[in-house]
Order: structure tokens, then sequence, then C-alpha cells
């Protein structure tokens, strides 16, 4: 057994998911109970640290940043948008997303690292699927906004540092990849996507969620996200 708080932690959220996974025989619900462990978590993490994150209802810069999301967790959004949004709201996300996909799509991925574009589910500067973010979002804090201002009034420069609290890093990356192996383990789909293009496509191919719980490669116009180290 490791005294590693992180390890630890990662491993009890990859067998209490596995275990979810297995008795309900589906991602999404798990996925939601996930995050409310991981929110509970980051909150004591953050209760327990001398330094606080600078964030706060109404600021918007990481939201610019590029998005990337696994397929549970866009199906995850879908179910929350069909129920939650009104229809009006949901075509207003699904016309920025498009807008947002076309450049997307013309960009390298250099380009598209290093340009603003408002996340679609970002109104009037607060995330209208906050419950239903995905992972990196509820993982991203900084403690000092300054740095967060000056990455989005200078995109392209990749110097700018965010100072993160080192707790909350860690505990974000354990518990993510807790879930994330057990529903790969369980032979989900485990590809990372762009959030955008992934968006769009939830909306037109209802087969989607057939793939994904038949292990298939759920989305098939979605740009796919190849991380550095595959
Ligand atoms: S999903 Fe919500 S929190 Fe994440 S980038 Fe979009 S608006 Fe921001």
């Amino acid at each position: 057994m490791t005294s590693d708080p992180f390890e630890t932690a990662a491993v009890n959220e990859y067998q209490r998911s596995l275990n979810d996974i297995g008795k309900l025989k589906s991602t999404l619900a798990p996925l939601q109970k996930s995050y409310q462990r991981f929110d509970k978590i980051i909150a004591t993490s953050i209760e327990d640290s001398p330094t606080k994150p600078a964030c706060k209802a109404g600021c918007f810069y990481c939201c610019y940043y590029k998005v990337e999301v696994k397929a549970h967790e866009m199906l995850l959004i879908h179910e929350h948008m069909q129920k939650k949004l009104s229809a009006e709201l949901r075509s207003q996300i699904l016309e920025c997303a498009k807008a947002n996909a076309e450049l997307i799509r013309s960009f390298t991925a250099q380009e598209h690292l290093s340009t603003n574009l408002k996340c679609p589910f970002l109104i009037e500067n607060q995330c209208s699927i906050y419950e239903a973010r995905p992972f990196r979002c509820r993982s991203f804090h900084a403690v000092q906004v300054d740095g967060c201002e000056a990455s989005y009034n200078n995109p392209s420069d990749f110097t700018i540092a965010t100072e993160l609290i080192p707790d909350v890093s860690h505990y974000s990356d354990a518990l993510s990849q807790g879930f994330e192996a057990a529903a790969m383990d369980a032979g989900f789909d485990h590809r990372t996507y762009d959030l955008n293009t992934a968006l769009l496509e939830v909306f037109e191919d209802p087969a989607i969620e057939k793939r994904y719980k038949r292990g298939k490669k759920a989305f098939k116009t979605a740009i796919e996200v190849v991380d550095a180290e595959e």
C-alpha cells in the first residue's frame, strides 16, 4: 500500500469508478459521482492550503484557452444540455461552436493553442454547463489573476506562467486519471477530442452513444487530440 496521498487518491477513484461503471453498465452516472468526489476533495485541499485560488465567478480568461474532452464528458454535457438548457440557449451555443470549428479546422495545432477562442459554453462570462463541465475545467485554477490576464492578452506567449496550488493540481490529476483509467479498462473509448467539433458532432450523430457503448471510436468527425506521449 502506497503512502503517497495522490497515488492513493488515484487508486481509490479508479476502484470506485470501475465498480460504479460495472454496476450501472454506463459511464455517465459514474462520471457524475466522480465529479462530486472530485469537487469535495479539491474543496478540502483548497481549505488546507495556505495559498488560495484567485478564481471567482465572472472571471473568464481560462475559458478562451483550447478545451479538450473525453467522449463520456461530451455525452454527459449533451445530456445536461438537453435536460437543463433552453432550445434558444442550445442553439446560441451551437452557433458559437460552429464558428469556432470552422476556424479550428483551418488552424495548425500550434495556431489553435496560440489563438483565443471563446468557449461556446461561456455565456455572459459564466459557464452555462457548470455542473457538467469537464475535468480539465474543474482542475484549472490560478493563485494570481495576473498570469491569466497576461496569457489572455498574449496568447502566443507560452513563457507566461500561471501559479498553481501544487496539492490541488496533484489531486486533480490523480482523480481525473483514476476515473479515465476505469472507463478505459471497462472497455470504453478513451480518446481525447476537441470540445467544439465534438459538441457539433454529438448533436448531429445519434449513433455516437452506440459506438461508445460498444467500445468503438465514438466520434468520427470531431478532431481527435493525440497526446504528446502517444
Ligand atoms: S466548459 Fe465552462 S468552464 Fe470550461 S472553458 Fe467552457 S465555459 Fe469555461
